[in-house]
């Protein structure tokens, strides 16, 4: 903890660091003040975003209170052509990127502010801190232990492999994003704890291990946001794979991104964005697909001039973009919300692909949407589109057994019950198989669920606590993505 994050004093590192991201009305008009090029706004601006004057001192104090514990981070783009200062706090953007007093606890929040006010040693800032970072589950799912493959060189850096068909790969260099999410289960990669990160140094991981697994045909590349990386350093680990015959078993390349919300000039008009889309046209010339998994949680993240020119860019590359997010208090609780995203998303050309529960970690009480809510909500808006956005699954929960989805809430012989199939299993014999749990109002995530119909186990249980190595899972909240 350092100053930054306490009320007060503007050091000379402080002025330097507004300059760059572009708050500075000394300085000449570059691309770098107009917000042009990319900057990340942190904590330590929070005094000096013209937006946020309107608000009271106490709400900034609050914002400062927050963004110690959680990460925040943002950018010109974000702040000035996304979020509707007029429909602050409501505005959607606004509750996924700045901070709010509600995502801690009120006791945490209160721990924490008194240390400020009090202008408390560095040392007994941080130990509070820490604390509250570990009491918010900073790894669920368990994904820092079941999912790392072992080979016999030991474990693979970077990668997990839950699903047969799919690996996932973190790049040591696309761990941070344009923007922060308040609600990001992955929030613990971006707080500065090395022992919270999950990260990959090298391609020739990567590479060696899809050679030697032939069942895997997709490669998800994620983050953090990897559209961080320079082109070049994608470059390094996507161009083996165009034509190398070791990897002619990989078929589709996914790249999992929010940038298209938080900063689509990198498909415009970074000085690498041409680049990046040539890089992309040769994967999908090579006969390969390129899926962009773009993250959208409100229909406002897309509706500028520049992000319709990025994803058409994008789509000129033969890349399919395919759209996915979590179901969230504050910002898309509503199934009108939804309808219009997918229909706006559709005639856009992108295809709705998933829409999860918001996860157990970090500000879940903040955000969370019971389940029984999240399949109203999804049900109301399926129904209201046509076929071509009903493309979209959910609600799903990513768990430790797998990706499991909410078929809907059902009577049966007088018992009211949740109907819950796998749509990603640890064992891809459970894909499909419906199974029941007992209907309650208030579960918000799978291990708040009891078999229905009396039965004592969900049919998974025995064979997932072998798998997991009878490691003891108090709850299956635990797994990646
Ligand atoms: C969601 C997910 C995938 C991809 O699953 P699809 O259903 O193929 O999109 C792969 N690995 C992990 C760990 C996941 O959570
Ligand atoms: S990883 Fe995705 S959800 Fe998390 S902060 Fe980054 S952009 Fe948001």
């Amino acid at each position: 903890m350092t100053s930054e994050h306490q009320t007060s004093g503007h050091t000379e590192e402080d002025r330097a660091a507004s300059a760059a991201a572009g708050f500075s009305s000394a300085a000449a008009v570059t691309p770098e003040n107009t917000g042009e090029r990319f900057n990340p706004i942190t904590a330590k601006h929070l005094d000096d975003i013209p937006q946020l004057e309107k608000l009271s001192g106490d709400d900034r104090f609050a914002m400062k209170v927050v963004s110690s514990v959680l990460p925040f981070r943002s950018n010109r783009y974000v702040m000035d052509s996304l979020i509707d200062w007029d429909n602050v706090p409501a505005d959607p953007v606004y509750q996924i990127t700045f901070p709010q007093r509600g995502m801690l606890e009120e006791g945490d929040f209160d721990r924490v502010a008194d240390l400020m006010k009090r202008d408390a040693p560095a040392k007994e800032i941080n130990a509070a801190i820490g604390e509250i970072r570990d009491k918010l589950n900073p790894h669920p799912a368990g994904q820092r232990e079941l999912n790392i493959p072992q080979t016999e060189q030991g474990t693979v850096e970077g990668l997990q492999h839950k699903y047969r068909e799919t690996v996932l790969f973190f790049p040591s260099q696309g761990q941070t994003c344009h923007a922060y999410c308040s609600f990001c289960f992955r929030w613990a990669q971006f707080v500065g704890d090395k022992t919270y990160k999950i990260a990959a140094n090298e391609a020739s991981g990567l590479h060696d291990y899809l050679a030697s697994h032939p069942d895997v045909s997709d490669l998800l590349i994620t983050g953090g946001d990897p559209m961080v990386m320079k082109t070049r350093v994608m470059e390094r680990y996507l161009h083996p794979l165009v034509d190398d015959p070791r990897f002619e078993h990989i078929r589709n390349i996914r790249i999992g991104t929010k940038a298209l919300t938080f900063w689509p000039r990198r498909f415009v008009s970074d000085p690498d964005a041409d680049d990046l889309l040539r890089l992309l046209e040769k994967v999908t010339s090579s006969g390969k697909s390129v899926a962009i998994m773009a993250h959208f949680n409100h229909w406002r993240e897309f509706g500028t001039d520049i992000a319709h020119e990025a994803i058409r860019r994008l789509r000129d590359t033969g890349a399919v973009i395919r759209s996915q997010a979590p179901a969230l208090a504050h910002v898309n609780d509503s199934p009108d919300i939804w309808a219009r995203m997918w229909r706006e998303q559709v005639a856009l050309g992108i295809i709705p692909y998933y829409l999860f529960v918001e996860r157990d970690t970090g500000a879940k009480n903040y955000f969370e949407v019971p389940l029984d809510k999240v399949w109203t909500i999804y049900n109301h808006a399926v129904r209201s589109v046509s076929g071509l956005a009903r493309t979209v699954r959910g609600p799903s929960m990513s768990a430790t057994p797998g990706k499991v989805e909410v078929l809907g809430v059902q009577e049966v012989h007088g018992e009211k019950v949740f109907v819950l199939r796998f749509l990603q299993g640890r064992n891809p014999e459970w894909v499909g198989r419906p199974f029941f749990a007992a209907f309650n109002p208030n579960a918000t995530w799978l291990n708040h669920l009891e078999p229905a119909f009396g039965e004592e186990k969900f049919f998974f249980e025995d064979e997932l606590a072998e798998m997991t190595g009878g490691a003891s899972i108090p709850e299956f909240s635990v797994a990646a993505e």
